[in-house]
């Protein structure tokens, strides 16, 4: 019984540190504090666990954290941070495959009694496993494996079906508290089979938000399986996690003006369908002299960060540029789209790394009117998130997407290595106006260029 009540309240300790650290992550100033806090509450809960009376198999429980931990400890050291989205999809997936997997355990040991329990048993189960197969998928594309969005003949139809019969066997389970094996097992496919087919479709601009809803799921789906297990500080985890990827979600579709449902049922292919806008006019070069001196003349610069800075690590020359310019009266200011690069947030946690000051960065909303009165927008390895087809081109799968007004700035400079499109795959009608110049050169390289022509404009 003391064995209980330490274990109880260590929970409630865990449950609240869970909070505080997700209030701490809300600012960039306190993120990484709100992370380490939440790591340690989780290290706690489950060493305190491991006093749980009556719990056996202790070995087999630290082998289990051993095998699981150790790969994930050294890939989150070495992930690069371009590769990070595709690392969150498949460990929030392996969450909600955790979460099925308690459920399943407990439904073959005959543990799962009284309907409440059941309930919360079967919609665990379902949001779990719908969770861990859509996240599998999510990672296949985000990392390039799967390359295209691909749809089921019938997909709709299908969906419906597939559907129906998890709800009929989900209910014959709660109905009858005995259920055969078969009937759970089929539960479990169909329900795996649910989250491939609801996210094979998706693609293009969409994919974020569906990251951010199956991290929902796996939050709920744990927090469930926590009411089942009679565990606390999992259903309080759970809760929060659902809660604020619930939060996320709905920001992240109202940031690109796509309505959940939208997301998951007409989704983007990632290709134009015929009959889009004719994009007119050339691309026009310019040199690092120029851009320098552009630049350097200008009263403000508004820089635009995307997944190519992120990808060539030009975060550090970037702010060493930004402050150059500074030392020379230029105002300088950075333009957060709220996708820009692979995940949320990306942008943000890059250029904070570099020791940009938090309020030099401003979201799209803060500062797209002051697009207008900018001397010189610098896109900077950013691409959809500067496309003005997402305004006027019904047909472009990402129109309705809220974008930069780069294109109102006086000057437009866009460092990219060639003529890639971003990763709708859609091409950028900005780059063909008059008052836009494209920089190639890897962004790290560009920037570098820029610099020594900056400096040598000193005095
Ligand atoms: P994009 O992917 O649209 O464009 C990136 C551009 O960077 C490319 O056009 C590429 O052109 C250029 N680039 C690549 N490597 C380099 C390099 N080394 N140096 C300079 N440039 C380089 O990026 P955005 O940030 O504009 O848009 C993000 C897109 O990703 C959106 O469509 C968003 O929906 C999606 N997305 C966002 C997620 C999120 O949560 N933020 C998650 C998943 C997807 P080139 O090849 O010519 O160099």
């Amino acid at each position: 019984m003391t064995g209980n009540w330490f274990i109880h309240a260590a929970y409630l300790a865990v449950a609240v540190v869970f909070i505080l650290g997700l209030k701490a992550m809300a600012s960039p100033a306190t993120a990484r504090k709100g992370i380490v806090w939440a790591g340690y509450a989780m290290v706690a809960a489950v060493v305190v666990t491991l006093f749980w009376p009556g719990m056996e198999n202790r070995f087999l429980i630290v082998l289990g954290i051993l095998v699981g931990g150790i790969p994930a400890w050294r890939s989150g050291k070495s992930v690069a941070m371009t590769d990070m989205p595709q690392m969150v999809a498949i460990y929030n997936g392996m969450g909600g495959g955790a979460a099925a997997a308690i459920a399943a355990v407990e439904f073959a040991r005959g543990e799962v009694h009284g309907t409440a329990i059941t309930i919360m048993a079967v919609l665990g189960s379902l949001i779990g496993s719908v969770a861990f197969s859509g996240s599998c998928v999510a990672w296949a594309k985000l990392s390039g494996k799967m390359r295209k969005a691909y749809r089921f003949p019938s997909q709709q139809t299908l969906n419906i079906v597939l559907a129906i019969i998890v709800g009929w066997l989900g209910l014959g389970i709660i109905v009858d508290g005995d259920a055969w094996a078969i009937a759970i097992l089929l539960f479990f496919v169909a329900s795996l089979a649910l989250g491939v087919v609801l996210t094979t479709p998706i693609g293009g601009a969409d994919m974020p938000v569906v990251i951010s809803l199956l991290n929902a799921f796996t939050g709920l789906a744990v927090g469930f399986e926590g009411y089942v297990l009679g565990i606390p500080a999992l259903i309080v985890a759970g809760i929060v996690v659902g809660a604020s990827g619930t939060l996320l979600t709905l920001l992240m579709a109202k940031a690109m003006n796509r309505p959940i449902k939208n997301v998951l049922f007409t989704p983007l292919t990632g290709e134009a369908s015929e009959g889009g806008e004719a994009i007119e006019g050339q691309m026009q070069e310019t040199s690092a002299l120029d851009t320098a001196a552009t630049m350097r003349y200008a009263a403000k610069v508004i820089i635009v960060p995307g997944y190519g800075m992120a990808v060539a690590g030009a975060q550090h020359k970037v702010w060493e540029m930004a402050q150059l310019l500074e030392e020379a009266g230029v105002e300088v200011a950075f333009a957060i789209h709220p996708v820009a690069g692979r995940m949320p947030g990306h942008m943000n946690v890059l250029l904070a790394e570099a020791g940009v000051p938090y309020d030099k960065i401003f979201d799209l909303e803060e500062i797209n009117s002051d697009f207008a009165q900018a001397d010189v927008a610098l896109v900077i390895g950013a691409n959809d998130v500067v496309n003005p087809i997402a305004r006027t081109d019904k047909s472009s799968p990402i129109y309705g997407m809220p974008i930069l007004n780069v294109d109102q700035a006086r000057n437009v400079v866009v460092v990219k290595r060639g003529k890639g499109t971003g990763y709708s795959g859609v091409e950028n009608a900005l780059f063909y106006r008059d008052n836009c110049r494209m920089l190639y050169g890897s962004a790290q390289e560009a920037i570098a260029d820029v610099i020594q022509h900056v400096k040598s404009m000193e005095g």
